[in-house]
């Protein structure tokens, strides 16, 4: 028989896009023989609305026009309603495994999760826990750095400081960090609102720019980066990919780089020596481990190109995606190709409910 699964995209996240995107590319590779998809919708104001239709419309937001209204999605058990997607002709679709297809905040954060864990139905990738501190890029740096992880240094402000004791607040910055400096709101992904700075007046923009997407704000010391991704796969039983380079087009891998001009290259395998590959995929089950994470998440790396130190820049629980996205990419010159990577990510969905 035919599992139901259902796609969970796009969301209330700075990164609504990016997820429309990643979800065209799932739906158009899943297999259709082996699984019923369904395809849940959730607007930028956070309504759920079921969507039944082209990847194209996906991709073009267009579905959200075109959704249906009158099929009801349920995912909290209560009184005499079922868990599933309710039609209009009364009949319910149980869904076996809820695969969320969303990045950042309200997706890739643990929220979704924790209601996935209330309606009991398994779901594809991390947890609670996994989600929420592999989000939260101050949080996660205390995590790494607790499991022997190198990074590069930071510091971090909030609103409430950094609004009460603005300029006291640079000067600690600027005393801790040389410029350029990177300024990231905590909680978000896809470099959006994301500044690299080079004096205290872009500093200073940069801090607010970051602070539209979250109070709680991380500056980190700039370096000159090679950057290293490695795809992770499993839940104890942990695989990880060959690590592949981004070769940026511009002064960092920014969203324009990453979804709309697709001017960066890539290579796959990185051009790097065997010890330090093998060191980089073993961190990479480290923080994936250390995190707790379940599924899949992909694990970013810096290798200073003046020092050439490896630090572990972050962790993305729910990587993107999309047909140019470096997770799928990678496990494929691994030897994994998309349909199995969808197939393994479901198993693994409902292994770990046993
Ligand atoms: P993702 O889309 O991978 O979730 P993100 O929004 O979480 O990204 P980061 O990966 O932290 O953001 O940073 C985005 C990009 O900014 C990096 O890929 C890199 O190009 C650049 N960058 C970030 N931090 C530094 C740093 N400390 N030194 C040099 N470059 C950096
Ligand atoms: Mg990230
Ligand atoms: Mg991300
Ligand atoms: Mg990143």
């Amino acid at each position: 028989t035919k599992l139901n699964v259902a796609l969970i995209f796009g969301g209330k996240s700075g990164e609504h896009e990016v997820s429309l995107l990643s979800t065209a590319s799932i739906y158009k590779h899943i297999d259709k023989n082996k699984y019923n998809v369904f395809t849940i919708g959730i607007t930028k104001d956070g309504k759920w609305m079921y969507y039944e239709g082209s990847e194209e419309n996906i991709k073009n937001g267009e579905w959200v026009n075109l959704a249906n209204k009158n099929v009801e999605i349920n995912l909290i058990p209560s009184g005499s309603r079922e868990v599933g997607i309710r039609f209009e002709d009364g009949r319910v679709e149980n869904i076996d495994v809820l695969f969320p297809v969303l990045h950042g905040p309200y997706g890739e954060d643990g929220t979704i999760q924790g209601l996935f864990e209330i309606s009991q139905v398994p779901y594809v990738g991390c947890g609670v826990l996994a989600s929420s501190v592999g989000m939260d890029k101050l949080v996660c740096k205390k995590v790494f750095s607790q499991i022997g992880l190198p990074q590069v240094e930071y510091t971090y402000t909030n609103k409430w400081e950094f609004d009460n004791n603005t300029n006291q607040e640079l000067d600690n910055i600027e005393n801790k960090l040389k410029y350029p400096i990177f300024v990231k709101p905590a909680n978000m992904g896809s470099s959006v609102g994301i500044s690299k700075t080079t004096n205290r007046e872009e500093l200073l923009d940069g801090i607010n720019e970051a602070l539209k997407y979250d109070s709680r704000i991380v500056l980190e010391q700039g370096i000159n980066a090679r950057e290293i991704e490695v795809a992770v796969l499993g839940n104890y039983d942990v695989k990880a990919s060959i690590a592949g380079e981004i070769k940026p087009a511009k002064d960092f891998y920014d969203y324009e780089d990453k979804y709309l001009d697709g001017a960066s290259t890539y290579d796959i395998p990185a051009k790097i020596d065997q010890n330090t590959m093998s060191d980089i995929r073993r961190m990479a089950i480290e923080a994936f481990k250390g995190i707790d994470g379940k599924g899949l998440s992909r694990v970013d790396f810096f290798i200073d190109k003046d020092s050439g130190e490896v630090f572990i820049n972050e962790i993305n629980t729910l990587p993107g995606f999309t047909n140019i996205s470096m997770y799928p990419k990678m496990w494929e010159k691994t030897g994994l190709n998309y349909e199995d990577i969808i197939d393994n990510l479901i198993k693994l969905a409902l292994d770990s409910k046993k």
